[in-house]
């Protein structure tokens, strides 16, 4: 073989197994940060598409979610929208950067529950809470922002399901606006009955899991 040719080939294989050496120690590194959190012991429930978006500074920048001490609920303010076009919004944030924005679940009108990011890691939802808040995007046919019957059962399906894994109660999900004062979510907002609603369904179903065998 030419000297050239194989001068050639060894610079290959160096610059392979360089590149090989990089991934295993971002992989390695990644681990290590996130190993002992309180998300990394949870496992994803069948009724959750896990559909997590690439790793960016404006949508999910890895940074551990070290604890969870509550549930922050929003609405998306954009009626009609579905939760895999919220979601590509959210992972466009990585070629757009026009905002730094995400949720770790969106649910969709038809109830369904998409996971952006994973429970190891914070989102960019709620502001002064994200560091030790798991986040909840929830999709509404009209600017009233009212959930539908089926967006509701799995938002109370999913919120009690995290209040379980984390050891919370109700007393922990809150609602954006009582993070930030923002109108979000805008109908449980402006109708404080309709939250008290929600919170009292969801002690029912706690109540109701607890009990269960
Ligand atoms: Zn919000």
């Amino acid at each position: 073989m030419p000297a050239r040719k194989k001068r050639g080939r060894a610079w290959l294989e160096r610059a392979v197994i360089a590149l090989l050496v990089l991934c295993i120690g971002a992989e390695l590194v990644y681990w290590y940060r996130h190993r002992a959190i309180p998300g990394a012991k949870v496992s994803t429930p069948d009724w959750v598409t896990q559909e997590l978006l690439p790793l960016n500074p404006y949508s999910r920048p890895a940074t551990p979610l070290e604890t969870v001490d509550g549930v922050v609920i929003h609405y998306v303010g954009n009626p009609g929208t579905s939760a895999a076009a919220n979601r590509s919004y959210f992972a466009n944030l990585a070629l757009t950067h026009e905002a730094y924005a995400s949720a770790h679940f969106v649910v969709g009108l038809e109830g369904e529950v998409l996971q952006c990011v994973p429970l190891t890691e914070i989102a960019y939802c709620s502001s002064q809470a994200n560091d030790y808040t798991v986040s909840i995007e929830v999709c509404h046919a009209d600017e009233a922002g009212e959930f539908s019957a089926e967006t509701m059962a799995s938002l109370l399906r999913l919120t009690a399901w995290l209040c379980g894994e984390f050891d919370l109660s109700s007393a922990n999900v809150i609602r954006h606006y009582d993070v930030t004062g923002k109108i979000c979510p805008k109908y449980y907002v402006e109708h404080p009955e309709a939250w008290e609603d929600f919170l009292s369904s969801l002690d029912a179903l706690l109540a109701q899991e607890e009990a269960a065998p």
